[in-house]
């Protein structure tokens, strides 16, 4: 936690700009070719993926003393209103559970249970609720179609046989989609929880059942997630050789406490800016010893998740907390990049009336262009209504702007971590904090004002709101290509570096969501493909067009 990799400030720009894309990746690979919708065959086309020997070495723990408490008492358990790293809340892929249907006190590590095939290899809230997270998951299941029609698609070739994943992601439905796909491919997997609050018990239990070795519930204290992280690696007789990580904390824990695991690591996918950001540094310090995928980056994942999530989940998490209208409520939104868009968009089709801050010329001129007001944050904060932060910077709503804004106001954020608004500043003694609901907290001045503050200024979609699991699909199957990519890739295609996903899996990404909407791509005749000098089966866009 205080190593400097894991406090390390993400910054989304520059990740981005340092991502290295390999000129010959697209070109040399031959797994997956994108086609049109009508022809969406994998099968046949993964047979080319060529496989790899098994490596048979054995972990080297370069410790065996672990640096959790195996037994801590309640009291020692932390408080959960508090994230457990920056990397804990910088996740948007996946929505917190409110599910939590269990009154039971007792920490699962103080608990022995057994599943029904005998395994007790696995730490859950209750594995007595596996039935009900077996609903849970096949409703994700319906809006995540693509995902499960890449899994009928390769589970004859099974590509990620051989495969052991040990991931750390948000346990939700949506998650367990991606996890008994990689299942179905071939994988075996072991997983743990990215977030402390964001488990889903009964998915978790739903899992176990089927034989993936989990470890998380909803409410874990800041020890608890590290010996999960630990229990995830630390097993006898099973070497990951995958990462799937979102945050960076697992591969941080391999780093810190199994460096020999990486002998046999072929590859990690990162799906979170924090996450990413650590990779960046790792390759800069020429620490990072195995190739990595940048699923952040890629074009499905931010044009989509960042975009669209948003724009789905900014309305939800606020009304859930505050009952707000919003028809001609005054509304600025700090940042006006991929989130920052999409509330807007959100905001505007409910009538609200939206200022814009911005920091960056053509970011402001986007927003012009789009209809919203751009100002500075001191012209209108005196007048809005609710203040909502996007921008991934700190400080950007002040504790001097907190006690100018007018009684009732809500303000909250939409970026990542609790960094954008100067919460801090807000716990001192003339003020008066109170818990009005989950997650909402009225902060009152002495003159009487009150500020809605949500929750605690963290990332409010996923701390309050659900996210459509069918953003969550677009995100898992990139999640799963990525993984299949870097299993299968020939020796030397990928180095110890950082790389974007190529753009034809990107394409292909897309072209299998399509069918949802019974979108009818064109095809390039001859003489265009020509004219363009595109192939007619993509890449249809050059690495640096923007979309
Ligand atoms: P982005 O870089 O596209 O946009 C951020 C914008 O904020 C930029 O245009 C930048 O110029 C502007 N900005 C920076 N400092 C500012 C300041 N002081 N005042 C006004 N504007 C400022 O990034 P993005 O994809 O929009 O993501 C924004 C944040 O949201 C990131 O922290 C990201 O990790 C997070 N995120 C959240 C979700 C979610 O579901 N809530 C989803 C994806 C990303």
């Amino acid at each position: 936690m205080s190593d400097s990799a894991v406090d390390a400030k993400p910054e989304v720009k520059q990740a981005s700009k340092e991502a290295k894309e390999s000129e010959n990746v697209a070109e040399k690979y031959s797994a997956l070719t994108v086609s049109r919708t009508s022809d969406l065959s994998l099968q046949g086309e993964l047979s080319a993926v060529p496989t790899h020997k098994p490596v048979k070495k054995q972990i080297q723990f370069v410790e065996d003393k672990q640096e959790f408490s195996r037994f801590p008492t309640k009291a020692g358990r932390r408080s959960l209103s508090r994230s457990i790293s920056q990397s804990s809340t910088d996740s948007y892929s996946s929505a917190a559970s409110y599910t939590d249907s269990s009154d039971d006190e007792t920490s699962p590590r103080d608990k022995t249970q057994v599943n029904s095939k005998g395994s007790t290899d696995f730490c859950v809230k209750n594995i007595k609720r596996a039935e009900f997270g077996r609903r849970e998951i096949e409703i994700a299941e319906q809006d995540m179609s693509a995902l499960i029609s890449l899994r009928k698609r390769a589970q004859g070739e099974k590509p990620l046989a051989g495969a052991k994943i040990v991931g750390c992601t948000h346990i939700t439905a949506q998650t367990a989609v991606l996890i008994e796909t990689l299942v179905a491919l071939g994988a075996q997997c072991r997983w743990t929880a990215c977030n402390i609050y964001s488990t889903q018990n009964e998915v978790a239990a739903a899992l176990t059942e089927t034989g993936v070795a989990v470890f998380a519930w909803k409410g874990e204290s800041e020890d608890d997630f590290w010996w999960c992280i630990d229990r995830c690696i630390s097993t006898e007789g099973w070497q990951p050789n995958m990462i799937l990580d979102d945050g960076g904390d697992l591969t941080h824990w391999v780093y810190k406490k199994y460096p020999n695991v990486f002998k046999q690591i072929r590859g990690i996918v990162e799906e979170s800016v924090t996450g990413v950001h650590r990779l960046y540094q790792l390759s800069k310090a020429g620490k990072l010893c195995v190739p990595a995928m940048n699923v952040n980056d890629s074009v499905t994942k931010q044009k989509f998740d960042n975009l669209y999530c948003c724009r789905e989940s900014i309305l939800d998490g606020l009304k859930r907390t505050t009952d707000v209208m919003f028809g001609g409520k005054q509304v600025v939104v700090c940042g006006y990049g991929e989130v920052g868009k999409g509330c807007c968009a959100a905001l505007k089709a409910l009538g609200a009336i939206v200022y814009v801050t911005e920091i960056d010329p053509i970011c402001a001129l986007q927003a012009c262009m789009d209809g919203f007001r751009v100002l500075k944050l001191n012209e209108v904060i005196r007048q809005v209504d609710v203040t909502i932060t996007c921008t991934g910077n700190k400080n950007v709503v002040t504790r001097e702007q907190l006690d100018r804004m007018k009684n009732g106001s809500i303000v909250c954020n939409m970026g990542h971590s609790n960094t954008e608004i100067d919460v801090a500043s807000l716990r001192t003694p003339e003020l008066t904090w109170e818990r009005v609901r989950s997650q909402v907290d009225h902060v009152i001045w002495p003159d009487g004002k009150r500020v809605i503050l949500l929750a605690e200024g963290r990332l409010l979609n996923l701390s309050c709101s659900t996210v459509p699991t069918f953003v969550l699909s677009i995100t898992a199957t990139t999640q799963a290509l990525a993984l299949i990519e870097l299993y299968n890739a020939p020796e030397g295609r990928y180095k110890q570096d950082v790389y974007l996903l190529p753009k034809k899996m990107d394409e292909y990404v897309a072209s299998l969501h399509l069918a949802t909407f019974d979108a009818h791509l064109t095809e390039l005749s001859d003489e265009q493909a020509k004219y363009l000098g595109l192939n007619k089966n993509g890449p249809f866009k050059p690495n640096y067009y923007r979309y």
